[in-house]
């Protein structure tokens, strides 16, 4: 016998039809089904389901066998996402100096430290990543450069792209490198190094319209960035893959909708992916973050109207139903900072709580370290052990579950955004499904 996934939600995002969307957390599948459908599955009338039907409810998880121990499936799939053998991703924190200085930076308390990686670093990483791709049998190198601004260390990027790139060509290791930077820096001699060096994706963030951006991402010295960065950006545009974030919250989501329409004019709507990360209170005590950080409901509001009018508009977008896992749930994933420490979350570079070893010690050490410190991939409190939304959320990220509850084992649960966001994510999942049917979105 069957019975209806623990990680199927119903979902009425068309509340006059009579549809039901269903939602499997744990698959991040979607199915239209009618609601005539729905009530016979609920009420385990599986026997007079169409044959065929039920074994696509059966394919995508959201009927499964009685038996099913559903959390330990989920454990399992996760597992081998989390331990990716023949993985290794690694984040390396040029530097944490910025020629910027954003309002809700979250490393707004460390650009003084201009200490930068250099020659050192380089024989460090060279030697701890040879030993990790040797020991763990590594086919895959996935590497970013990151910051404060990683291009004012431009030095190490180029001769630390050549080591990586005699290091996959010597162990037959597939080599993927990208940039997060601020887009000031991209002229087109920079560009052309980063070209050289194998760089296929560059990470943005442009938050609105220049009044709007100008105020939220300023040089060091005030002045404004938004020519800049747009000028640039129209400059790599065929160069590069380009991921550009519009970092969002209360001063700018309402005001976000007239960047599409700049980028539209001037021609990147096809050549971005774009994506509206919220901007949360951060470890720093950022007071603008406070300030401006948007309610759940809010959230949803703007987040959702920006995914449609995007989507709508012909934009590529991020996966609306969620990312995947971060560096944290990652056992193979590492964020390096300009002193050679290792971490296991981008926001809790510098800082003691996220701290997992040094380029000194042995990745079989690290690793064993890092085991300990994965969340559990079963749920511990009460509330978790009954939400549908554990296989996306798995308890939340723990810089926010540190910054709420002074622990980065707490959970961070965002239940009332999930409840409020997955019948908009949906939405705009299948719109985006049959525009691009219809050959008219990407996703
Ligand atoms: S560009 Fe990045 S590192 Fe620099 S101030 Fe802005 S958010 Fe911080
Ligand atoms: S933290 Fe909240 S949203 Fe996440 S699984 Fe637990 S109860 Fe659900
Ligand atoms: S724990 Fe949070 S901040 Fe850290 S890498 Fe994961 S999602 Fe990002």
């Amino acid at each position: 016998m069957f019975k209806v996934s623990c990680f199927t939600v119903p979902l009425s995002i068309f509340p006059a039809s009579k549809d039901v969307v269903l939602l499997n957390t744990a698959t991040k599948a979607l199915l239209p089904i009618s609601k005539e459908n729905w009530s016979k599955i609920q009420s385990s009338k599986f026997s007079s389901l169409d044959p065929l039907f039920l074994s696509c409810l059966r394919e995508l998880h959201m009927v499964v066998d009685d038996s099913e121990d559903e959390l330990e499936f989920v454990k399992r799939t996760i597992e081998q996402i989390q331990e990716h053998q023949g993985y290794l991703g690694l984040t390396l924190t040029t530097t944490y100096a910025c020629n910027c200085r954003c309002a809700y930076c979250y490393e707004s308390d460390m650009h003084t430290d201009t200490h930068m990686m250099d020659a050192t670093t380089v024989n460090l990483i060279q030697r701890w990543a040879t030993s990790f791709c040797e020991s763990f049998h590594v086919r895959f190198l996935d590497v970013c450069y990151h910051g404060g601004e990683p291009l004012l260390n431009l030095p190490f990027i180029l001769y630390m792209s050549q080591e990586f790139a005699k290091l996959s060509s010597r162990l037959g290791i597939t080599l993927k490198q990208s940039i997060v930077t601020n887009g000031t820096l991209l002229t087109t001699p920079i560009v052309n190094m980063l070209v050289s060096c194998g760089i296929k994706t560059v990470m943005i963030s442009v938050d609105g319209p220049p009044q709007v951006h100008d105020k939220r991402r300023p040089y060091w010295n005030g002045k404004s960035t938004f020519k800049d960065v747009m000028d640039n950006i129209s400059n790599i545009k065929d160069l590069f893959d380009i991921i550009l974030s519009v970092n969002l919250d209360g001063q700018n989501a309402s005001s976000a909708f007239e960047l599409l329409h700049i980028l539209e004019r001037k021609g990147l709507k096809k050549c971005i992916k774009i994506s509206f990360p919220q901007v949360k209170p951060g470890m720093d005590h950022n007071a603008h973050c406070s300030q401006y950080e948007l309610n759940p409901q809010t959230a949803v509001k703007w987040i959702g109207q920006l995914y449609r009018t995007a989507v709508i508009s012909g934009f590529s977008t991020d996966d609306v139903l969620g990312l995947g896992f971060c560096t944290r749930r990652r056992l193979l994933s590492y964020v390096i900072d300009p002193r050679g420490n290792l971490f296991d979350c981008i926001t809790g570079v510098g800082r003691d709580g996220f701290k997992v070893g040094t380029l000194n010690d042995a990745p079989e050490d690290v690793i064993t370290k890092r085991r300990l410190r994965l969340r559990p991939l079963k749920p511990n409190a009460q509330s978790c052990l009954t939400c549908a939304y554990w296989p996306l959320c798995l308890g939340g990220c723990s810089e926010q579950a540190f910054v709420k509850h002074g622990s980065i084992n707490a959970c961070d649960c965002r239940k009332d955004f999930f409840d409020n966001w997955f019948p908009v994510a949906a939405k705009i999942k299948l719109l985006q499904e049959i525009l691009s049917k219809a050959g008219k979105a990407h996703t």
